[in-house]
């Protein structure tokens, strides 16, 4: 076994994903009294474990992960966003009144007075 994860993708976000809504069909699957749906979203439950088996498995890394990254960025976890809302805990963000460009200062500093990276315009803003 050893060295068998190595070079393989192994489990993410988007796996973990699918393995928990494979588990939820295949729960309620078996609540199902039709037996052909019961057979049917089984089946579905089955194909998406075996996706989540396979991604985890697969050795193209470069495209699982382009995979994982269109899935956070569907849920609104992309990394961008993520960094976005952590520089919001400690930055302000202001437009710019000359050029509406997006200018970050520090929050807390008080009033201060903002230079526009874009346009060099200055303007006083509290932080
Ligand atoms: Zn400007």
């Amino acid at each position: 076994m050893a060295g068998f994860y190595t070079g393989r993708n192994g489990s993410d976000q988007l796996s973990v994903f699918l393995v928990a809504i494979a588990l939820v069909i295949a729960v309620a699957a078996s609540v199902i009294t039709d037996e052909t749906a019961r057979i049917a979203t089984g089946a579905v439950a089955i194909a998406l474990a075996l996706w989540a088996f396979f991604r985890m498995m697969s050795k193209n890394i470069g495209r699982r992960r382009a995979e994982n990254d269109t899935f956070l960025s569907l849920i609104g976890q992309s990394p961008e966003k993520k960094a976005r809302r952590e520089e919001k805990k400690t930055h302000r963000f202001f437009r710019c009144p000359k050029c509406k460009g997006m200018c970050r200062v520090p929050k807390g500093k008080g009033k201060i007075r903002i230079t526009c990276p874009h346009c060099g315009e200055q303007f006083i803003k509290r932080t």
